[in-house]
């Protein structure tokens, strides 16, 4: 289809969109605490004529009854970080230690403008459009929270899904795959016992220091000697902590490791192996106690389904036909995005868009400081380019839920 008409009057509401972004970001909250957002949100929404719900706490959602067709959900999360603003932009982050980090307000901007794109053009297309903007993305709690409030049964069913991500490529670029696009993740505090004793009388321990670091090398063969060599998992040992002072052998040790996975029998392989280990160094080590597991801040795999891919990808690469639209290499970080879809049953795609001005990316690439000079998500100085980032990230939305929505003709 062509889209010349329903992107006609994009222009004239982009500095809305600015306004809007810029908002957000100077008024960042955490997860489950978006109130002043989510209030925006309803209230921008409501505005453009979808019908509102509060789902999951802090969770909006938008329902647009457009005639027959097909359903079409697009959701963006709403949550900040704790993290410490640094860009020394003019709309920096007014609240101490709280900071849009991670582009979660370039998702909220770009699907309200996209919400107003739909709701001025309702001749171009038919049927249902939800825009579905979830709490607490970081911590895997805010779709979770939103399913456990009754989504699927206050909603009408989607068909499709869709999502997208802000990352740190060239501004103007869209990153699509099918299958697996970005990882599982799963925390893991596992807490080992000993026995203390005066630092001077080891053989009155069992001394939970030397067993933990010997855990922490055993973990590396997981990946180095059971997992298919090509095949991607990260165990990472992030937190080793024992002991208060030098002359007391602690009776218990603690880790926490991070796990990432793009394959649900992978990942049951790794927590299995990861058991196993502890157990097996604890028993080794003659420890006392039996040791603990607590898996916390899990984020399902987030896999695309290859039709929807398929369908997405054609309509982007329809309409920004200069080589903007690539295939993206999945990411090793993860999202709660897919427990949407996966509640309902239904399949969907997860897209990337670039918000890093294309001079500097590509003098970045040029010199192999990409990671270096380019701030990534989460970091201090994280300042996405609002154009045209803004523009390409509301024009993907529109576009990929007409892929499903728009009038063929
Ligand atoms: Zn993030
Ligand atoms: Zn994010």
């Amino acid at each position: 289809m062509s889209y010349q008409a329903v992107f006609s009057s994009l222009e004239k509401q982009l500095e809305w969109q600015r306004e809007l972004y810029r908002h957000f970001h100077r008024h960042p909250e955490l997860g489950l605490q978006e109130h002043e957002t989510s209030e925006r949100i309803a209230a921008e929404l409501g505005t453009l004529g979808y019908e509102i719900q509060r789902i999951g706490g802090t969770g909006v959602v938008g329902v647009l009854a457009n005639g027959d067709g097909p359903v079409v959900l697009a959701r963006a999360d709403m949550d900040a970080l704790p993290v410490t603003e640094d860009t020394g932009l003019e709309y920096s982050s007014t609240v101490a230690g709280v900071m849009h980090a991670c582009g979660h307000d370039m998702h909220m901007a770009t699907l309200l403008g996209a919400a107003k794109v739909l709701a001025d053009h309702r001749d171009a297309w038919s049927g249902t459009h939800i825009a579905l903007f979830q709490p607490a993305e970081e911590t895997a709690a805010g779709a979770r929270a939103m399913v456990a409030d009754g989504l699927v049964d206050k909603l009408p069913r989607p068909d499709v899904a869709l999502a997208q991500h802000v990352m740190p490529m060239e501004a103007g670029m869209i990153g699509t795959t099918a299958g697996p696009i970005l990882s599982a993740g799963d925390s893991l505090k596992i807490t080992v016992h000993g026995r203390g004793a005066h630092g001077s009388m080891p053989h009155n321990s069992v001394d939970p220091v030397v067993l933990a670091a010997s855990i922490v090398l055993k973990l590396q063969t997981i990946v180095s000697r059971e997992t298919r060599p090509g095949q991607f998992a990260v165990v990472t040992v992030g937190a080793s902590n024992a002991g208060t002072t030098a002359n007391i052998i602690p009776d218990r040790a603690e880790l926490r490791l991070n796990i990432r996975t793009y394959d649900t029998e992978l990942r049951k392989h790794v927590m299995a192996s990861i058991e196993r280990i502890v157990r097996g160094e604890c028993a080794a080590a003659g420890s006392p106690k039996e040791p603990e597991f607590e898996y916390y801040d899990q984020f399902p795999l987030t896999s695309n389904d290859a039709e929807v891919n398929e369908t997405v990808t054609r309509a982007f690469t329809e309409h920004f036909p200069d080589g903007q639209v690539h295939r993206a290499d999945p990411a090793t970080a993860s999202e709660d995005f897919s427990t949407i879809p996966d509640a309902f049953g239904i399949p969907y795609t997860y897209w990337t868009v670039g918000c890093v001005p294309a001079e500097a990316y590509r003098k970045a690439v040029a010199s192999g400081t990409v990671s270096s000079d380019i701030p990534a998500n989460h970091s201090p100085f994280f300042a996405p380019a609002i154009d045209p980032t803004l523009e390409t990230a509301t024009r993907t939305q529109v576009i990929a839920a007409l892929a499903y929505l728009g009038k063929k003709n």
